[in-house]
């Protein structure tokens, strides 16, 4: 795990050295496991190298929850607090919950489109699994009130007919 540490550093000062495209934004991306000393020597030595922003690597590997947001709590106190703070793969809508109310601002994860593929919408009141004959004749959308281009446009039967179509 140092060794991996000690490689991401290596890299991120190679990287800081590179030319960049107009406004593209470079993030440093932190290791170190569940390691108190490894998260924060590897936070410390990327901060120094001033990134537009940090990233937290190394937790959507399949760690138990607790780990991940362990992870997360050892690495927040050493970022910059006007620098955007980004957990790499995560999470479910309640892991995002449990995110920003640790100071995370960004967060990339194929769950809601994952699940969307195989027919259940995630909303607000839980997940709605568009295939059930439920929504055979439900012409509501979605989400009552959401005022995106899915909710806007189609229905619950109309998504559902879809799935069952192909
Ligand atoms: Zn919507």
């Amino acid at each position: 795990m140092r060794a991996a540490v000690e490689r991401t550093i290596r890299w991120a000062r190679e990287c800081r050295e590179q030319p960049r495209a107009p406004g593209q934004l470079v993030f440093g991306i932190i290791q170190g496991g569940c390691h108190a000393t490894l998260r924060e020597e590897s936070a410390r030595a990327l901060v120094v190298l001033d990134f537009d922003g940090y990233a937290i690597g190394g937790v959507s590997v399949g760690e138990p929850e607790p780990d991940m947001l362990r992870a997360v709590e050892l690495t927040e106190p050493f970022l910059p607090a006007n620098k955007s703070r980004y957990v790499m793969g995560l999470g479910t809508p309640a892991q995002l919950v449990e995110l920003v109310a640790r100071g995370m601002d960004m967060f990339d994860c194929v769950l809601p489109t994952r699940v969307a593929r195989n027919g259940t919408a995630v909303t607000t009141k839980g997940a709605l699994c568009l295939k059930s004959a439920a929504n055979k004749a439900d012409f509501r959308p979605l989400e009552d009130g959401c005022e995106c281009f899915a909710c806007r446009n189609f229905s619950r039967a109309y998504l559902r007919h879809l799935f069952q179509s192909g």
